[in-house]
């Protein structure tokens, strides 16, 4: 048997973290088991289904990695076929239709509500003959749900979960305007595609036995099913707006890595043993459902941060400077030539400890290819160009000028001895420059930033700021 798994958003947002991790297990377990990952744009609900959400989950996906296998389906291009089964439904007796009134209705809600049941249709129509139908109303087609007993489903991360019978109703597969319901379209539609594995969100749990019980009804085997506990924030609530960014897009703007948004979101709600840092390969070779567990996990962005920072610290030099480069020729300001590229490259290993995110990296490489212009915006900076930092800048051009060969040692040496002929500790020496160099007052060691910038580069910006203090 072929392992078929699904992932079949309802297209009315972008892609919910909570969302994206039911993605990815559905699309490793799919992967483990040498299967097919499919997804399903469940776009039934035209009110609420926009192209731009579409678009954002399929892009979304991409960016995590999580490909589909096949193209992807739109639930509304087979309303027909759902209907269609609930026309053999009726015909193998297994539905029927019922002609109730909204008023009826109201009248069954009232009833229900006064004896605290839940279920509130009183099957009125199961068992009453075609013959009796009112003339000309359509009526709607309703599913016969097994009356007295309860049913197991065995879930494979939730257990055992048993419900009576007394709590599933009679409920609606076609509209009395012929449209199918939500619950019959998805079933129709999993098995059409083969699906073997339903994993989703414990949400759905409900769902699940009325699902099952169609599919008996239709006489098809049902799928296997694992209810995956939702995400909460740090509330214990579940995972909303008010937590902050919840949309896959949100992270990926402000500089997180795919891999390590899907690391994160695999170690949410799934362990092997105390792993933290886990690959796709490892990822697909270890997923498996047992080790899902049955809380709701805790979203918790510090340690995703932690994470990111981690895979950016892994990522080649190369890739991370294709990526900063991106983002600062996107900022508008900036055009990155290839001087500032090579720049950037070589800043990466000592930057990158400093940053969290891509964005972090973007504003510690700025200064690569944006020179200070004055007043510096870093008022810590400004200051201590103003406070005698450029009168020491002024005395050490000389020394920097005199050094051609722009390496480490020299500016090293050079500098010291400079420092000692100022009788200045060497921090008060270094201070300025960086000031100079960077524009701010952290950075990347001073030789460090002084070799990448290259010889005419800094001496340019230090005599750019002699011309500013003597203006
Ligand atoms: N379209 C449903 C949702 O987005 C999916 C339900 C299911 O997985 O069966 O919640």
């Amino acid at each position: 048997m072929t392992v078929v798994t699904r992932f079949p958003p309802s297209p009315t947002g972008s892609l919910h973290i909570g969302s994206a991790r039911t993605a990815l297990f559905n699309w490793l377990y799919a992967r483990n088991h040498n299967g097919r990952f499919i997804l399903r744009v469940e776009d039934t609900d035209k009110k609420r289904s926009t192209t731009e959400a579409v678009e954002s989950i399929f892009d979304g996906l991409t960016w995590l990695g999580l490909d589909w296998d096949g193209d992807a389906t739109f639930q509304s291009q087979s309303l027909d076929r759902h209907a269609q089964v609930a026309k053999e439904l009726l015909s193998s007796g297994m539905a029927y239709r019922c002609y109730c009134t909204p008023k009826e209705l109201d009248e069954m809600r009232v009833a229900a509500k006064a004896k605290g049941k839940r279920v509130f249709y009183d099957r009125r129509w199961r068992d009453k003959s075609e013959d009796e139908a009112p003339e000309g109303v359509p009526g709607v087609v309703r599913i016969k749900m097994p009356i007295a007993g309860e049913t197991t489903i065995h879930d494979l991360v939730q257990g055992d979960v048993t419900v009576v019978h007394e709590q599933l109703d009679d409920f609606i597969l076609l509209r009395a305007d012929g449209s199918p319901t939500y619950m019959l379209s998805v079933v129709v539609d999993d098995y059409d595609a083969g699906v073997t594995h339903v994993i989703r969100g414990d949400d759905h749990l409900n769902n699940a036995f009325r699902q099952y019980h169609l599919y008996r009804a239709a006489g098809w085997a049902h799928p296997e099913y694992a209810h995956i506990p939702l995400i909460h924030g740090a509330d214990g609530q579940k995972l909303s707006k008010r937590h902050g960014a919840t949309s896959v897009q949100e992270y990926r703007d402000v500089g997180f890595l795919p891999e390590a948004l899907r690391n994160y979101l695999l170690r949410l709600g799934w362990s092997h043993g105390d792993d933290e840092v886990v690959d796709t390969a490892q990822a697909i070779e270890w997923f498996n459902l047992e080790n899902v567990g049955r809380s709701p996990s805790r979203f918790d962005p510090a340690k995703l941060e932690n994470l990111n920072a981690n895979y950016l610290r892994e990522t080649d030099a190369k890739q991370i400077t294709s990526a900063i480069v991106e983002r600062l020729n996107a900022s508008q300001s900036v055009t990155v030539d290839a001087t500032g590229e090579k720049r950037i490259e070589a800043a990466v290993p000592h930057i990158v400890q400093r940053a969290k995110t891509l964005v972090d990296l973007s504003a510690l490489a700025l200064f690569l290819v944006v020179a200070p212009t004055f007043p510096l915006t870093e008022a810590k900076a400004d200051k201590i160009l103003k406070n005698g930092g450029a009168k020491v800048l002024g005395s050490i051009a000389v020394t920097l000028r005199s050094i051609s060969d722009w390496t480490e040692e020299n500016l090293d040496a050079g500098l010291r001895r400079r420092a000692e002929e100022l009788e200045l500790g060497f921090g008060k020496l270094a201070q300025p420059l960086r000031v100079a160099l960077t524009g701010s007052t952290a950075s990347p060691g001073i030789f460090d930033v002084m070799v990448i910038l290259g010889r005419d580069e800094s001496l340019s910006r230090v005599t750019s700021l002699l011309d500013f203090e003597t203006e």
